[in-house]
């Protein structure tokens, strides 16, 4: 990680995606100790905009990070003309324009392992070699990536138990350190007069406000930092908390972790030193950093699992399509399926755009083995509504609990959504903070009100089917359904 003696380039350009902080930025870091001069830029790009709905968190928590990102890109190059370049275009055009315009030699950038970001750089590096000018690319965004943790005959993993103990055994100070960009940052360049603007509005980006700061989310590397120090105090509990969505047990990283706010290498090393002094809870927290790694290092060998099972066996499964799958499936996503845990979940992500893991797994088992609905219609959702939407956690997340994926729950595995709701959260107060309308039943009634007494539920003021939703389905009939559906997997 030393700096090159020599810069190589007179000039050079770090293109941001998923990587908004200058702090342990390893793009930035090589930009600065390559080039003379370095540029930085950000592009939103209308390919990946078209689609969003007009209010989209992702935006909003994307552009407020981009302020944060460009106030300390100019505090750190000591230039009043310093910051942040940010453009609205499709991204391989605008670099290739913006590369010209600066007339860089290299362009940087941090590894997205997508397989349209592959594609999309694959494009780039060719326009820019046809210009004269070279791509670096370098991971950044995980701590293993690729082809780093390989079984011994040289494959990558599929199962995750022998994957993290081979990550566990491979990890030392080196990965775990951290690229100092601040010590290099006199190579940061001015921005020239035109395009020395500000990071533009929500509005001309042709967005509305999505509600970041009146749900508390904060944004960018100061944001990011602020929640690590308020759980770095719980880390330790992270063990007996972090499946009972009414505790703040987990760290609520997850979007920050996606668009790199935070360095994952910081992260790992934090609970990496927390885990080797004895911390059961920071164990697990990494067992769930080094889940994302594996879920990365899976999309990347295996690009079909973007359409297809991981398994193929799984897609000879006959899911329910038609008017009323449609019906259930509307009903799973406005959270009126009538199973109290799922809806309330449902409003969380809705309402928020996060949701507890727990509940991702409830729910996500709830839409495939409850309602026989294919896991790609709810892993969509999920990509649409979630903050941290993160093509390989999410496609991971999904595949596990159709029981299609790499390493995942056996199909005949089918969580009670009534029985995880009496464990995970027995005193019902999550599920009263999202159904105001059941809060006056007892914890007793409170998991299956349809179970309750006519007289308790007037008492509560619960209307069922009028103000609260029977069960759409039953559990018990759907289970023996779904038993038979995924028996063509057991004959292939
Ligand atoms: P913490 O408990 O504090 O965990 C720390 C970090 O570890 C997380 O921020 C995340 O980066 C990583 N992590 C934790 N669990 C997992 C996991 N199972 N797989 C991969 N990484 C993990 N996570 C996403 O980041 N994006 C998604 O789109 C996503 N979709 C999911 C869909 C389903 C159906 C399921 C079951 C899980 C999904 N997850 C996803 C994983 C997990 O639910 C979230 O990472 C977690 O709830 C985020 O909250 P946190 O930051 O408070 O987590």
């Amino acid at each position: 990680m030393q700096p090159p003696s020599v810069p190589s380039y007179s000039s050079g350009l770090v293109w941001f995606r998923r990587d908004l902080r200058i702090e342990d930025q390893a793009a930035l870091y090589h930009a600065l100790t390559q080039c003379q001069q370095v540029y930085c830029a950000f592009v939103f790009d209308t390919d990946i905009l078209a689609p969003l709905p007009r209010a989209d968190r992702r935006v909003e928590f994307i552009r407020e990070s981009l302020v944060e990102l460009d106030a300390a890109l100019r505090t750190l190059s000591g230039h009043e003309h310093g910051g942040l370049i940010v453009l609205h275009a499709a991204a391989a055009d605008a670099i290739q324009d913006l590369a010209a315009t600066l007339d860089v030699q290299a362009v940087f950038t941090n590894h997205d392992d997508e397989p349209q970001a592959i594609a999309r750089d694959s494009t780039v590096r060719t326009r820019l070699a046809a210009q004269g000018r070279a791509l670096h690319t370098f991971k950044d965004h995980t701590v293993f990536e690729r082809n780093e943790v390989m079984t011994q005959a040289g494959h990558p993993y599929s199962v995750f138990t022998p994957y993290k103990n081979a990550w566990l055994k491979k990890v030392d100070a080196f990965y775990l350190s951290s690229y100092p960009v601040e010590r290099h940052a006199a190579q940061l360049a001015p921005r020239p007069a035109g395009l020395c603007k500000p990071v533009p509005t929500l509005a001309a980006l042709g967005f509305a406000p999505a509600g970041l700061a009146q749900l508390r989310i904060p944004t960018g590397s100061q944001g990011a930092h602020q929640l690590l120090a308020d759980f770095v105090e719980r880390i330790d509990k992270y063990e007996d908390t972090r499946n009972f969505p009414a505790i703040k047990g987990p760290s609520y990283l997850s979007v920050h972790l996606r668009f790199g706010t935070i360095s994952p290498r910081l992260l790992a090393r934090t609970a990496h030193e927390r885990a080797s002094q004895g911390s059961p809870g920071a164990a697990t927290w990494l067992s769930e950093l080094i889940w994302r790694d594996f879920y990365f290092q899976i999309l990347y060998h295996h690009p079909h699992v973007v359409t297809d099972s991981f398994k193929p066996a799984y897609d000879a499964i006959a899911w329910e399509t038609g008017p009323e799958a449609d019906a259930l499936f509307t009903a799973w996503c406005e959270g009126r399926t009538g199973y109290p845990l799922v809806d309330a979940a449902m409003a969380q992500i809705n309402q928020t755009g996060y949701m507890h893991n727990r509940l991702r797994m409830v729910v996500a088992s709830f839409l495939v083995k409850d309602l026989g609905i294919d896991w790609r219609r709810g892993e969509a959702y999920f990509a649409q509504q979630l903050n941290d939407f993160d093509l390989s956690a999410n496609n991971g997340g999904w595949q596990w609990a159709s029981s299609s994926g790499c390493d995942a729950q056996p199909y005949f595995r089918i969580f009670n959504p009534v029985s995880q709701s009496e464990k995970f959260d027995a005193d019902g107060k999550f599920i009263r903070r999202y159904l105001p309308q059941l809060s006056g039943l007892s914890n007793a009634a409170l998991h299956a009100p349809w179970k309750a007494k006519p007289l308790e539920l007037q008492a509560a003021g619960v209307q069922l089917g009028v103000n609260y939703p029977l069960p759409i389905v039953d559990h018990d009939t759907a289970r023996q359904q779904t038993l038979a559906r995924y028996a063509v997997v057991k004959v292939a």
